[in-house]
């Protein structure tokens, strides 16, 4: 007869993955280096600082905007701006009609190079639920009152599109350099739920 196994699990993430790694280190199945390294990219290298000059270079670089809105993951490769999670990039563009976001309702997708690790509220079922089904009503919720004429388009993001959301360059920019430009992309723009602002 099999002992039965318990699956109440008391313990938080953090325990649960330190015993995961014991385990996994203890049968030498992580490579050497490679937590530093997933670290270094986690903490470091993927960042919406990426994102931000993607948007930028498009908003001021006509050809580059081509680029991005032709072939995302051609465009980010040009910053070196690939790896995990940054394969198959769509870069939805937003019009002064249109308002582009992100959801992976499926689990917590983001094109990691350009976004940067997802923010915990993306992550949530209520959020994943509730903006395909009423995405107006939860960006007001999160702070974007979008005019009743601008139509909210909701994209599920997946292993196979990883999307980034090119807003519309906003007014009173006009004489911004393209590093002053790059400040007013957030993470929160590149997913959609907000729009970069000037002062
Ligand atoms: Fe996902």
């Amino acid at each position: 007869m099999s002992t039965p196994v318990s699956t109440a699990t008391s313990s938080t993430p953090g325990e649960r993955a330190r015993a995961l790694f014991a385990v996994l280190k203890n049968k030498e199945l992580i490579p050497e280096g490679y937590i530093e390294q997933i670290t270094q990219l986690m903490e470091h290298d993927w960042s919406p600082e990426n994102g931000a000059r993607v948007v930028a270079k498009a908003w001021v670089d006509p050809q580059f905007r081509a680029l991005l809105l032709k072939d995302a993951t051609a465009a980010c490769a040009q910053f070196g701006y690939t790896g995990p999670q940054g394969e198959y990039v769509v870069a939805l563009e937003d019009t002064p009609d249109l308002k582009n976001v992100i959801v992976c309702s499926l689990c917590s997708c983001t094109n990691w190079p350009v976004l940067g690790l997802p923010p915990e509220w993306y992550k949530g079922f209520e959020f994943r639920a509730r903006l395909v089904r009423e995405g107006r009503t939860v960006l007001r919720e999160l702070g974007t009152e979008l005019p009743s004429d601008v139509v909210v388009k909701v994209w599920d993001t997946s292993a196979e599109s990883r999307y980034l959301v090119l807003p519309v360059r906003p007014e009173g920019s006009e004489n911004m350099s393209e590093e002053a430009l790059q400040k007013l992309v957030t993470k929160d723009v590149l997913i959609g739920v907000a729009l970069p602002r000037v002062g």
